[in-house]
């Protein structure tokens, strides 16, 4: 309310009910330029302040239909009334009417008679300090209004106390409640986002304790939940010691320009046609996801991916055909980073902090960072998840494509700790991939991770291995310990890997445990074992029971016994010729669950084995309860049962217990005719091992058959029903 500023001049109401009083003052008011309105007493006075409000009162005491000091109170509480000074007039002996019209609200009071010449110097002031107030308050609230608009609030920051106090806008900003004029430090802090709050924590330290300005841009997480973008700006002020006593400054929300600048980032930051971060925004959430990873402690991976032959679908089908090609490729690369639960899938509101973040940075290429690795072997995985999306076959105006791709792997900080190393060394190791075949991974700097590249490597290619027809079953025959005459063969797996020549199952089965994929694996090797029993069979040789290796996770799965069943059924075999094996540790593993399904395999009519008889801890107690039917006497125990006494003393208390739980006995590893002679003495039922022969491949094995004089004969006895699925 600047009515000067408005009219230029002061305007003053003077109220009393005599004339003569009234005109003095409008005299000695004009002379001092104020405009003067009059009243005859406090009622006309309150209407006329309704109507127009004036800068100044001089207001008397005594007056007919309303006093001065009614008057008074009436004009506080009119809208604007609380700040125009109020001058009562009275008596100066009055003590009572003074102490009244303070109460009243007046501002200051006048003594009858009045001094004209002291009037004039007081009003002078008073009116001086009314518009200097006014034009304080005016412009405190101007700036409140354009802080509202530009969404500024404004803050102390006190260190001794961390105390944060702020404007009504600073509140508003947080979404918290206006009443709030400071929040403790910590709080403040709370609601910053926890990716930029370090960096803020920073800045402040450095403004508090190095006088630096503060200007930093965060996000805070409101109230509501919602998060917004701001701008924080600050300075320093100083006590007479020259420390910083405390710091002020603004905080901005800037949400709406930072969705603009967004909008244009977008524009300049992502590859039009996949849609995909393109190198630049690349660059920049790579920085972030390595500071992050740095600060963390973690490691990051960057994942450089090259697809295989895509010059070749350019070529055959143009470029149109090319475009959807990657369309699609990137979709499932994608869509491979949000299968996998080792990372978070990008958040699609939060641009600044993609991580992983997958850019495409050239024709067919691809590059991917991932943060907060627990582990080398997390990226590993997710690099097996995208070749194997990608490898889905495509058909493209109507040609079909199987596309795949190699990528190269590279760890930080062990392989590079910026940006730049880390691309290249990826880019090298994405090559190292091509040229051994594509279609792969590897990781960066093979001496470092050379036995985990090797195992990687084992284990991506024992991934194709089924499909590649690279496992063999070798077959070892167990004979019987007195007559010599073949009652069983042991099926025992092979691996013909291309590059590395035979892989013993010791190496691979683990690795295969490890990874699951013994599941597959075993299903394989008993399928095939079935196949080759019914061949041989169906080529007129008699039908020989086939013992079979079960590993543990295979047998623990929850429908191992239901899948077994399926396949025989399938395969046309008879459960009878099924020997199962399973080593001593395994079944003590879990007891009980090993009991329930044991039992339903012997329902089926399979024979149990428990391999490696000796090695593990039986509990006889559990050993009684078992359905099994056979122990495996271990190797190490028969090598040397005929110079060590121990080893024949375990090797005869095994028999003796099998012969009491009325089991029969397959001693494992037999060399030489000394071992043997010493196991049908002591009653072992079947024998296996180099002295009776190694495990022979299926056509050996048959030569074996003929050789021991196991050739054909009419099969009456075991003659088989036809099978459902016969392979070869
Ligand atoms: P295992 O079941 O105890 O098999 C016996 C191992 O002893 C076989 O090794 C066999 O070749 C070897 N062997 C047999 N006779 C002699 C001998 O007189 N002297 C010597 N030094 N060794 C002999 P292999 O084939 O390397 O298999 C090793 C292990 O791998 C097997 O031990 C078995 O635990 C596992 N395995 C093999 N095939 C499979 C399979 O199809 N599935 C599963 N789950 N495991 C398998
Ligand atoms: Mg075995
Ligand atoms: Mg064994």
């Amino acid at each position: 309310m600047l009515r000067n500023g408005r009219r230029g001049k002061t305007h003053a109401l003077v109220v009393d009910d005599q004339a003569s009083i009234r005109t003095m003052m409008r005299k000695a008011l004009m002379s001092m330029r104020i405009d003067v309105t009059e009243a005859e007493n406090g009622q006309q006075a309150v209407e006329m302040m309704r109507l127009e409000m004036p800068d100044l009162i001089i207001l008397d005491i005594e007056m007919p239909v309303m006093n001065g000091f009614d008057a008074c109170r009436a004009l506080r509480v009119l809208e604007g009334g609380q700040f125009v000074p109020v001058l009562m007039v009275t008596s100066s002996d009055d003590t009572e009417s003074i102490q009244q019209a303070f109460e009243a609200g007046a501002t200051d009071f006048l003594t009858k008679p009045i001094n004209w010449t002291l009037l004039k110097h007081h009003l002078q002031f008073i009116v001086q300090s009314t518009v200097a107030a006014r034009s304080l308050q005016e412009s405190e609230r101007r700036l409140e209004e354009a802080q509202r608009l530009a969404r500024i609030g404004s803050w102390e920051l006190y260190p001794d106390t961390e105390k944060v106090y702020g404007s009504e806008e600073l509140f508003r900003i947080f979404g918290l409640d206006r009443h709030l004029d400071a929040f403790e430090l910590g709080d403040f802090l709370k609601h910053i986002h926890p990716d930029d709050r370090w960096a803020v924590e920073a800045a402040l330290a450095d403004s508090l304790q190095q006088g630096k300005e503060l200007d930093i841009d965060l996000r805070i997480t409101r109230k509501d939940g919602k998060r917004r973008h701001t701008q924080l700006q600050g300075l320093p002020h100083y006590d007479n010691n020259g420390v910083v006593c405390y710091l002020s400054g603004t905080l901005q929300d800037i949400t709406e320009r930072k969705l603009a600048e967004d909008k244009i980032r977008h524009l300049a930051y992502y590859d039009p046609l996949t849609k995909l971060p393109n190198r630049q925004l690349f660059r920049e959430q790579a920085e972030l996801t390595l500071k992050r990873a740095s600060r963390s402690h973690h490691q990051a991976a960057l994942l450089y991916l090259d697809l295989d032959r895509f010059k070749h679908v350019n070529d055959t089908l143009g470029h149109n055909a090319g475009d959807r090609f990657l369309q699609e490729l990137s979709r499932r690369i994608m869509s491979s980073l949000r299968d996998t639960d080792l990372i978070t899938p990008p958040q699609l509101d939060d641009d600044a902090n993609r991580d992983p973040c997958l850019a495409r940075v050239g024709g067919d290429e691809f590059i991917l960072v991932a943060g907060d690795l627990q582990h080398p072997q997390d990226a590993a995985i997710v690099a097996q998840r995208i070749l194997d999306n990608i490898e889905q076959p495509l058909s493209l105006d109507g040609q079909e494509f199987f596309p795949s791709g190699s990528i190269g792997i590279a760890i930080y900080p062990d392989d590079g700790d910026d940006l730049d190393t880390l691309m290249k060394n990826a880019d090298t190791a994405m090559y190292h991939v091509k040229a051994r075949g594509k279609n792969n991974f590897a990781f960066y700097q093979a001496e470092m991770n050379a036995k985990a590249l090797h195992k990687l490597q084992l284990e991506s290619r024992l991934r194709r291995a089924i499909d590649n027809n690279e496992l063999v079953l070798h077959f070892q025959p167990q004979v019987d310990a007195r007559s010599g005459e073949l009652l069983a063969v042991e099926a025992l797996v092979r691996w013909e890997n291309p590059e590395e020549g035979l892989v013993s199952p010791a190496e691979f089965i683990p690795l295969a445990e490890e990874t699951g994929l013994i599941v597959p694996i075993g299903l394989w090797v008993l399928r095939s074992a079935c196949r080759q029993l019914r061949s041989s069979i169906d080529a007129g040789y008699r039908a020989i029971p086939v013992a079979v290796n079960i590993s543990s996770r295979q047998f623990r799965e929850e429908d191992f016994v239901e899948s077994v069943s399926t396949l025989l059924a399938a395969e046309g075999v008879p459960p009878k010729l099924i020997d199962i094996e399973l080593t001593e540790s395994l079944i003590m593993s879990d007891a009980e669950e090993s009991i329930v399904k044991l039992k339903q395999l012997k329902k089926m009519g399979m024979k149990i084995s428990v391999d490696d008889f000796g090695t593990g801890y039986s509990s006889l107690a559990y050993l009684k309860r078992l359905p099994i039917d056979v122990l495996k006497i271990d190797r190490q125990f028969v090598s040397d049962v005929a110079n060590d006494d121990n080893d024949a003393a375990i090797v005869r208390a095994i028999i003796s217990l099998a012969n009491s739980l009325k089991l029969e006995t397959v001693a494992e590893g037999v060399e030489t005719r000394e071992q043997l002679a010493f196991l049908s003495q002591q009653g072992c039922t079947l024998i296996q091992g180099y002295f009776i022969s190694k495990p022979l491949p299926a056509t050996e094995l048959l030569e074996f058959f003929e050789f021991t004089g196991q050739q054909k004969q009419p099969s009456t006895e075991q003659s088989l029903p036809p099978a459902a699925a016969v392979g070869g």
